[in-house]
């Protein structure tokens, strides 16, 4: 299947590493332009380079700290400066810690800090990004959530929280762009092998007293594919949501999580 995305131009947020830097690859590789943006700029342009060597696709490596609003424009701004335009906005930032109310019954900055690192974010990636997919009437917006999102967790509080309103969020704008041609679409990972997941695998395991191996069984015993997902699996059903093919899929939350979360919708 020709995903049509030959010379598409795409941002991919927080692509150094994980989910995002998958997106990247797998976009490039279908033959994308792509901007990638980062907080370090080493590793941003150790994957910009290993992008291009895999693809062949133009790769433009963009600092940005995606809480940052101004930062966040500029991206943007580069993106059309380089490319001319700007059809796939992947948004895309890391996790907030772990813990339920017990770690955060105390105030409400941990609150602040995961509502602006995972919801606000998503929304200034977009206010900044959906004006340019208006002028070619064309656009896919895809946020990176969580299986958090559709299934809050006592574990993850902060990023349950967020992830709700990002959900909220995407299918209000999908409902008033899909007249324009733009669809937007969440995106649900589950247990996927990152960083991430390595960090909240040695939380758990200080917390229960157990080590991070046996954290990793009891994922894989809970969860019904009995393993944990490669990077690439997510980056593959994000790429399709991207694409052409996906043209009259808008207003999803998609779950790729092995049959982990248990509601219907
Ligand atoms: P990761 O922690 O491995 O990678 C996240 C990347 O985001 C890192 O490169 C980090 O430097 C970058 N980042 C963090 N804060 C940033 C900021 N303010 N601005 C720019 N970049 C920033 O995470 P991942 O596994 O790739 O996951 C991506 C998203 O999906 C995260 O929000 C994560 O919580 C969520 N998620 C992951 C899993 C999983 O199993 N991996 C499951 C559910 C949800």
């Amino acid at each position: 299947m020709d995903l049509g995305l030959k010379n598409r131009v795409a941002l991919v947020a927080a692509a150094s590493t994980g989910l995002g830097r998958a997106t990247a690859e797998r976009l490039a590789l279908e033959g994308a332009k792509l901007t990638i943006c980062a907080r370090s700029q080493q590793t941003l342009e150790t994957a910009a380079a290993e992008i291009r060597a895999t693809s062949g696709s133009e790769v433009l490596p963009v600092l940005c700290d995606v809480t940052n609003e101004s930062d966040v424009r500029r991206v943007v701004d580069a993106t059309v400066e380089r490319f001319g335009r700007l059809d796939v906005l992947v948004t895309n930032a890391g996790g907030p810690p772990s813990g339920g109310f017990a770690e955060f019954s105390d105030g409400l900055e941990p609150y602040r800090h995961a509502l602006e690192l995972n919801l606000l974010s998503t929304v200034s990636l977009t206010q900044a990004a959906v004006p340019e997919m208006r002028k070619n009437g064309w656009g896919r917006v895809i946020a990176v959530t969580s299986l958090a999102a559709k299934q809050p967790s006592t574990s993850l509080l902060l990023s349950s929280v967020a992830r709700a309103g990002v959900l909220a969020f995407t299918k209000v704008l999908a409902t008033e762009l899909a007249r324009e041609n733009i669809t937007v679409n969440s995106v649900c990972p589950g247990f996927t092998m990152t960083e991430r997941l390595l960090e909240l695998a040695e939380a758990e395991s200080s917390r229960g007293g157990v080590t991070p191996e046996e954290i990793y069984d009891r994922w894989r015993s809970d969860i019904p594919a009995r393993r944990i997902a490669d990077p690439d699996e997510f980056a593959d059903v994000v790429a399709f949501l991207a694409s052409e093919r996906a043209s009259y899929v808008t207003g999803v939350a998609l779950a790729i999580d092995g049959g982990i979360i248990k509601s219907l919708y």
